[in-house]
């Protein structure tokens, strides 16, 4: 018989590398979490270059606040955060706050962060599959470049999952795509660096005026000139929760659910409730193989909402699911119905 094992504290490394796997699951998602990272940091622009569909490398470059020389380290830290103090995990504002992600993507790949923050010098810290180095300083004019090169070289069984270069670079500008949508008074750019090329894959500026008017131009810019034309405003609120967007008139309906770009306190989510909301709101009004279009917005306190679901956090929990459903089913029909009235009333005279 052979002796029982014996119960050993796992190391940082290892720790950090497991964590990862839950957090960065391929290239897009370490692009989540790098340009949330950018906006948490109130960046009105943000550049983010990738190749060989993110494997290689992914570098994002952002106007935020930066970071003082000092706490660089910190950053690379696990559960190391400036966004909660860890008192109410149910009053979050931010995109980041679990202190994961660059730990992880430092674990798992090659990652240099250099950041300078006004009044100070710019510095410089890298770390590789896990081994920080000490920091250095760095010209940079401000704000803050990461860049994330052999993504997962740490932990080969991972890279083998990845799907094709052009599969992952897909998903990676489906994921700016999301981001750029619930951020439309910031300028994205995506760029494919691939072979040594430079190729623009995504371009957006910053829209102005108010908020409903720099969404439509952002979704005319990403979802093109014809769902704008063909979208109608949705603007509901009830017992806190408010509903805001655009959703197309059946006309514009697709023959698959492409088109459906879902947010809760402005987060990106893919979450069934709403998804099934959305088939709801249009049920009687399209065939069962055409799918609604529309990019909509949940907003409430964020008591009422639970994100803390996921490390990925595309999921959410909802206090009252069946108040969130109806008042999406609602707000959607009735500014579908709207529309439709004038349109006839239009054509009536
Ligand atoms: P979280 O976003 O959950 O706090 P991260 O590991 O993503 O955790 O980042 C750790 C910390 O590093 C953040 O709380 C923030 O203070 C700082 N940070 C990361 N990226 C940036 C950035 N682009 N600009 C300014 N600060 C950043
Ligand atoms: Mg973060």
């Amino acid at each position: 018989m052979s002796a029982p094992p014996t119960i050993q504290q796992l190391g940082e490394d290892i720790v950090n590398r497991i964590a990862a796997g839950e957090v960065v699951e391929r290239p897009a998602s370490a692009v989540k979490e790098l340009v949330e990272n950018a906006l948490d940091a109130g960046a009105r622009r943000i550049d983010v270059t990738i190749a060989d569909g993110g494997r290689t490398l992914i570098r994002v470059v952002d106007d935020g606040w930066g970071i003082a020389p000092a706490q660089l380290p910190l950053a690379l830290a696990r559960h190391a955060t400036s966004k909660i103090d860890g008192s109410d995990l149910l009053n979050i504002h931010t995109f980041g706050f679990r202190g994961e992600a660059l730990a992880s993507l430092g674990a798992v790949g090659r990652l240099s962060l250099t950041s300078r923050r006004a009044g100070e010098e710019g510095a410089q810290i890298t770390v590789n599959g896990g081994a920080t180095t000490p920091t250095r300083p760095a010209a940079l004019s401000g704000g803050t470049v990461v860049e994330l090169r052999d993504l997962f070289f740490a932990t080969p069984a991972r890279l083998k999952f990845l799907r094709s270069d052009r599969a992952e670079a897909q998903a990676v500008a489906d994921v700016m795509r999301r981001l750029a949508m619930a951020e439309p008074f910031v300028a994205f750019t995506l760029r494919d660096a691939s072979g040594g090329e430079d190729r623009q894959v995504l371009r957006v500026n910053a829209e102005t005026g108010d908020l409903f008017d720099a969404l439509h131009g952002r979704l005319a810019a990403i979802l093109g000139r014809e769902f704008a034309e063909n979208a109608v405003r949705v603007d509901a609120e009830r017992d806190g929760f408010h509903m805001t967007g655009y959703a197309a008139l059946p006309t514009y309906s697709r023959g698959a659910a492409v088109a459906q770009y879902l947010f809760v306190n402005n987060r990106p989510v893919r979450d069934k409730l709403l998804i099934g909301a959305l088939k709801g709101a249009y049920a009687d009004l399209l065939s069962r193989d055409r799918h609604p279009a529309a990019a909509l917005f949940v907003s409430c306190d964020p008591q009422l909402v639970d994100v803390n679901v996921h490390p990925a956090k595309s999921e959410v929990r909802f206090r009252d699911p069946a108040l969130v459903r109806g008042l999406l089913v609602s707000a959607v029909r009735h500014a579908l119905l709207t529309a439709g009235h004038r349109a006839s009333t239009t054509v009536a005279d």
